[in-house]
């Protein structure tokens, strides 16, 4: 931990840098030295002639126009200033903001001219560390920040914003009484048992059942996160010519999400982005897979293979006017091989495209052709038909119909998912300790642990704080 936290102004751009210039950008300052900072390199455009000469005074949550000027006395940027006075600011500091011109030059010249006025540049994400460190933000909170900032969907925002608004962190609180309560009952009669009243057992039970009730709801989300944060890779493999661009592009057609391109995905591949259920999910299309000489071909064959090995979910298609044929037995041998040998086999749904060459809504062969499928599905791709379909059986297979639709909730992430487990445990264990009627040694040792569990998720108290504060910094800057 820097021993200057507190002492220590910092300075950074906060908005980003390396695109097309925007029109503003933002460079922010916090601590105790913010406003004298800015007052050496800030001179506000004030309408009366007579300016006093004393030392400039922003008043919080005023903005203010004026020039940035560097340490030879040359304008550098015309700005507006917003102060945000401590404690009523994101790290409880003093806060100022500087809306410069967004150009690289100018933000990197008012920069300069903060840090040779006194200011050091700040570290990626410590605002946020050290808004929890002056318990601003709890350590889920601080998370759920760098959550919002990376998300790549709706969804995946609303849920960082409802975990930053601390619905979790309040039900972690409230678990935390509760133990304590319970603690503190049953510590009472370790020394007292004789002049107490006897425990009330179906009491103990209930209130343990409902803790364990609220751990499952919190748990059951930790796999919507981990989708929301990731997203979903579904390969769509099969013969040249059976549809498969079609399918793609339909898809990718009905869909009015908002859905950016996740990182790191570009292959020689043509992908599609669609959302499920709010999950991000990156359609790959590996253009005709199939048994080949020819070497660039080949490579392309492979490079199949590689995608299909990866994805989340497997989307054979086949067409409906052909039926299944020899070779798509051949290709799918190839890609279950792949699967086996690497060992993740992943959901496979069969597509029978083109259904309106051959209506027909008896498809036995798909029993007989020797794979099992988890769910076959059968589609136009010109017309579109089938596609909500194919998006409810992902709906079914990746589990994502025990998500609400409507309405914003938080996830738990994997490191709090891990203390969740922990605590569950605990409180399993406390369960067969009241049920096997063991001394009351034994509960409180389940109860300690499960406090200590509730304690880590939210940093609660400034020990925990400086400790996560390197976990913290460790996370964001990885
Ligand atoms: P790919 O090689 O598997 O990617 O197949 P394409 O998507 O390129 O499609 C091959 C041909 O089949 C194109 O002419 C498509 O217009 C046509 N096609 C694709 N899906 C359907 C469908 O559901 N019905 C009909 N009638 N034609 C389709
Ligand atoms: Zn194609």
């Amino acid at each position: 931990v820097d021993p200057a936290v507190n002492t220590s102004t910092i300075a950074v751009i906060v908005t980003s840098l390396g695109g097309p210039a925007a029109r503003v950008g933002i460079i922010r300052l916090s601590g105790p030295s913010a406003v004298t900072i800015v007052g050496r390199v800030f001179r506000p455009k004030v309408k009366k002639k007579k300016r006093s000469a004393s030392e400039w005074r922003p008043k919080s949550h005023v903005i203010e126009y004026g020039v940035v000027s560097d340490s030879h006395g040359n304008v550098i940027d015309e700005v507006l200033v917003v102060p945000m006075l401590a404690p009523k600011s994101y790290t409880t500091e003093d806060v100022l903001e500087l809306q410069c011109h967004g150009t690289e030059v100018c933000l990197q010249r008012v920069l300069r001219a903060c840090l040779e006025a006194g200011a050091r540049l700040a570290e990626p994400g410590e605002f946020t560390l050290r808004a929890f460190l002056n318990g601003r933000l709890d350590l889920s909170q601080a998370e759920n920040v760098e959550k919002l900032i990376s998300a790549k969907s709706v969804a995946a925002a609303d849920a960082a914003l409802a975990g930053i608004e601390g619905g979790f962190s309040s039900l972690v609180k409230s678990l935390r009484t509760r133990c304590m309560e319970l603690l503190t009952e049953i510590e009472a009669r370790l020394d007292f048992d004789n002049e107490m009243p006897p425990l009330d057992l179906d009491l103990l039970m209930d209130k343990i059942y409902r803790m364990l009730h609220d751990l499952a709801n919190e748990l059951e989300t930790a796999n919507y996160d981990k989708l929301l944060q990731s997203g979903l890779q579904i390969a769509i493999i099969g013969r040249p010519n059976v549809g498969k661009s079609s399918l793609l592009n339909a898809w990718s057609k009905t869909d009015r999400a908002i859905v950016t391109n996740i990182a790191g995905t570009t292959r020689d591949v043509v992908e599609g982005n669609v959302s499920v259920r709010g999950v991000p999910v990156t359609l790959l299309d590996t253009a005709g897979i199939r048994e080949t000489d020819d070497v660039v071909e080949k490579i392309g064959v492979e490079r199949s293979e590689d995608v299909a090995k990866n994805a989340d979910v497997v989307i054979m298609t086949i067409s409906a006017a052909e039926g299944w044929t020899l070779e798509d037995t051949k290709l799918l041998e190839r890609i279950q091989r792949n699967q086996t040998a690497s060992g993740c086999s992943s959901p496979l749904i069969l597509v029978i495209n083109k259904i309106d060459r051959a209506p027909s809504d008896s498809y036995e062969w798909v029993n007989t052709c020797g794979f099992s499928f988890n769910k076959h599905i059968p589609t136009c791709a010109v017309n579109g038909q089938g596609i909500q379909e194919l998006e409810a059986a992902i709906i079914e297979i990746m589990g994502l119909n025990t998500i609400p639709v409507s309405g914003r909730r938080w996830t738990v992430n994997q490191r709090q998912c891990e203390q969740l487990i922990r605590t569950n445990e605990a409180f399993v264990r406390l369960k067969s300790s009241v049920e096997e009627a063991m001394p009351f040694d034994f509960w409180t040792i389940d109860l300690r642990e499960a406090k200590m569990n509730l304690r880590m998720i939210d940093g609660a108290d400034l020990f925990d704080r400086i400790l996560y504060s390197i976990y913290l910094q460790f996370k964001i800057r990885k």
